[in-house]
């Protein structure tokens, strides 16, 4: 599960092309990196990707099936938001069941998925408290517990550290990182940051312009960057 494959996806707002065609495969459990500068077409691909913007021309496919007209609750993908988007009048416990409460869910069911989630999270003792009662990093935790209970294909996060400070940055990363290892579903990751790139992915997609530049691994990008804006990105000596 988690296998995403981009044939000629090109997106246009008006006449503007920000994204020209552009292929793309994500493999089973991969733990992917969209990075570049701002204004690149980051966010303009993942969300294609979610479904929440609709393509110009060509084909998305989730695990073989075509996706391309699927609307976002039917791709069985996960999108974690840059600010938190939680209720703050709900409980921790009521904020990652919600997706479950809106799909019906069977309340034994809801309430196994929020405590195995709680448990992955280090959640377990804070769910009886509201998310105004919690730090930063908690609440971001606690929007990723939100995706988890919905036992997506894949994650798919958006800059979701930007709004934290620099020191938090460095714990959350080691603990989206860690979540990968137990969890092993796709993630596909957004970022400006080279850093969280280079330290986080298994495949970097290096964007610009709405231009794939290069993807491979931080070694391989770091090693043989393909050019001079690969390699100033990255940091590369070349
Ligand atoms: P990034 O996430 O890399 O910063 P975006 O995907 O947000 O970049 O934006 C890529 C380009 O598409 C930018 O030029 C942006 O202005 C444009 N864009 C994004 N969303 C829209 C929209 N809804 N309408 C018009 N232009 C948009
Ligand atoms: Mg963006």
């Amino acid at each position: 599960m988690g296998r995403i494959t981009l044939d000629k996806v090109t997106k246009s707002f008006g006449e503007v092309q920000v994204i020209p065609p552009l292929d793309l495969s994500i493999e089973e459990g991969e733990f992917v990196v969209f990075v570049g500068p701002s204004g690149c077409g980051k966010s303009t691909l993942l969300r294609l990707i979610a479904g929440l913007e609709d393509t110009t021309s060509g084909h998305i496919r989730i695990d073989g099936e075509d996706a391309t007209d699927l609307p976002p609750a039917k791709r069985r993908l996960a999108m974690v938001f840059q600010s938190y988007a939680l209720y703050p009048h709900m409980t921790v416990r009521k904020n990652i069941a919600f997706p479950m409460r809106m799909a019906k869910l069977d309340k034994a069911e809801q309430d196994r998925r929020v405590e195995e989630a709680a448990r992955v999270l280090n959640l377990t003792d804070y769910l009886d408290r509201r998310p105004g009662q919690l730090s930063g990093g908690q609440r971001q935790r606690v929007a990723i517990g939100r995706a988890i209970v919905r036992e997506p294909a894949a994650f798919l996060f958006d800059e979701p550290l930007s709004n934290l400070d620099a020191a938090l940055r460095v714990g959350m990363r080691l603990e989206i990182s860690e979540l990968h290892e137990r969890l092993k579903t796709t993630m596909i990751y957004v970022t400006h940051d080279q850093v969280e790139a280079m330290t986080m992915a298994d495949k970097i997609v290096v964007l610009q312009a709405g231009e794939i530049e290069q993807v491979g691994s931080p070694l391989d990008l770091y090693r043989t960057p393909r050019n001079r804006f690969v390699a100033g990105f990255i940091g590369s000596p070349k």
